[in-house]
């Protein structure tokens, strides 16, 4: 029976209203799709869905494609932009269309280049956009304990997005495995201190500690259509006894919607 890590901060187990079902760790509610999306990393509104576990590969790969086709449109389209600026005679529109063409190419460069930097990084911790936006915005400490960690080092990092056969990383094919629900913590993950209620006591026996619980957030800090998830993920926990997951198996609970891009 697989064990939950993440809990709501009264010790129960973490419910969508929207749904009316448990979610599993690291799923969230989206209010674009309507619907629970298994280990979300952020609503994608350039493909106009979630970016989840089924398909944040394709994602990645999208993002990768698209900044080496725009390295390539730089390296082809840099002879000819010299020539109609420097040595021939060409039409305005030609000039201008050539000028402006080079500008977009070098915009969108830069933008997905950083995008790109960002979601290696957060691959390489097994971190989501959507974690890395609440451990900046409830632990700004570095050595904050309690953090959640699913880091199972570099290599099966890597290989939990891209899948677990390493030359098939850049192909549309190979997606991770493992069902979504259920995820390893890191052997390194920092000695039990939750953050809300005391190690190993069950939901009942649970004390809320208010000094140690940063407010909830009103949404995440970034564009609320990028991050438009339920902000109520809270406690951690690494040695609390098994959580009956039932109902995890429910199909309105998984949210299937990330397999369908
Ligand atoms: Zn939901
Ligand atoms: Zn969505």
């Amino acid at each position: 029976m697989p064990q939950l890590h993440e809990s709501k901060q009264t010790g129960e187990r973490r419910f969508c209203k929207w749904c009316n079902g448990f979610k599993p760790d690291r799923c969230h509610h989206c209010r674009v799709c309507k619907s629970c999306i298994l280990r979300m990393d952020h609503h994608c509104p350039w493909i106009a869905n979630c970016v989840g576990f089924r398909n944040h590969k394709y994602f990645f790969l999208l993002v990768f494609y698209a900044l080496l086709t725009c390295g390539f449109i730089i390296w082809t389209m840099s002879a000819s932009l010299y020539a109609v600026l420097f040595v021939e005679e060409t039409p305005p529109m030609h000039r201008f269309l050539l000028v402006f063409g080079m500008t977009l190419t070098c915009i969108m460069t830069v933008l997905l280049f950083f995008f790109f930097v960002f979601h290696v990084r957060l691959m390489l911790v097994a971190t989501t956009t959507i974690e890395f936006c609440e451990k900046r915005q409830k632990y700004p400490s570095k050595n904050a304990i309690g953090m959640p960690n699913y880091s199972q080092g570099l290599c099966k990092n890597l290989q939990a997005v891209l899948g677990p056969q390493p030359l098939l990383w850049l192909l549309p094919v190979s997606p991770p495995q493992g069902d979504g629900l259920t995820f390893l913590l890191s052997k390194k993950t920092s000695p039990p201190q939750p953050i809300g209620f005391l190690p190993g006591s069950d939901s009942a026996a649970a004390v809320p500690l208010p000094s140690l619980v940063p407010a909830e957030p009103e949404h995440y800090g970034l564009d609320e259509r990028l991050l438009a998830t339920e902000p109520e993920r809270v406690a951690y926990t690494t040695n609390e006894p098994p959580v009956p997951t039932e109902d995890l198996n429910a199909p309105e609970v998984t949210g299937e919607k990330a397999a369908a891009a």
